[in-house]
């Protein structure tokens, strides 16, 4: 199993009577591709942090890897999190200022394994196969293509070679030709790497790509109260 949630809430401090997410139980298995949607503000992106073990649940046990993120203090769930998950968001994911030679030098800084470091002409070529030329890869990220910049995103996500990527919305803000790039170099990535994919869209359209379509709505037991 790659992802196990069994008795779960969370909610936020400021509303802690209302919990965002409370869920029985919701597994991903290995190797598995999730396509996740739910109305906005269902909390999501919530519980995709709690996966990644950002946010803490108020109780019940999430495992990763069939490890228990409540089992490991702050400082090892961060060093889990750099080891074994990926993670790709609308925006902002990259820093803008440095080039993405040094965008994803940074992630390989953040994993313990030097063994899995590739150099920077390693990364070149990977960059090159997700057709951002070595000019590009060394301007400031920030002075490129949103579409780019996604490429570049998944590259910095995999280079760790984690076995769970999460996504959240990473193609929202792309046109259809990008998005459809994003989606295929995404794929052939996870594939070639055996990633457990969570990805999280409103766009439907992609849904063909995902071996299970969850909506929040239906994994969330919470009842809405309005
Ligand atoms: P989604 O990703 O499905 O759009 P989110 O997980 O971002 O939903 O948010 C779920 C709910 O939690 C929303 O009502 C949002 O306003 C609230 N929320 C999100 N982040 C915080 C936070 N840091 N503090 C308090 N409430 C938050
Ligand atoms: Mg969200």
């Amino acid at each position: 199993m790659s992802v196990y949630l069994k008795n779960v809430t969370f909610s936020y401090p400021d509303i802690p009577n209302k919990p965002i997410i409370a869920i029985e139980t919701w597994s991903v298995s290995k190797q598995e591709k999730v396509f996740l949607h739910g109305r906005s503000g269902g909390g999501k992106s919530t519980l995709l942090n709690l996966i990644s073990g950002i946010l803490q649940p108020d109780v019940g046990e999430i495992l990763v890897l069939n490890k228990n993120l409540r089992q490991m203090n702050n400082a090892e769930r961060d060093k889990f999190r750099a080891n074994h998950i990926g993670y790709i968001f609308q925006q902002f994911n990259l820093i803008p200022y440095l080039n993405a030679v040094e965008n994803i030098q940074l992630a390989q800084r953040f994993t313990k394994d030097t063994s899995k470091s590739i150099g920077e002409l390693g990364i070149k070529k990977i960059l090159n196969t997700f057709h951002i030329s070595n000019t590009d890869s060394i301007a400031p990220t920030g002075k490129l293509s949103i579409g780019q910049q996604q490429r570049i995103a998944i590259v910095r996500a995999m280079i760790n070679q984690p076995e769970v990527l999460i996504a959240d919305e990473p193609t929202s803000s792309l046109d259809e030709m990008n998005k459809n790039i994003f989606m295929s170099e995404l794929l052939e990535m996870i594939s070639k790497q055996n990633t457990t994919l969570i990805f999280v869209s409103h766009d439907l359209s992609l849904t063909h790509n995902f071996d299970r379509i969850d909506t929040l709505e239906e994994i969330n037991s919470l009842k809405e109260s309005h």
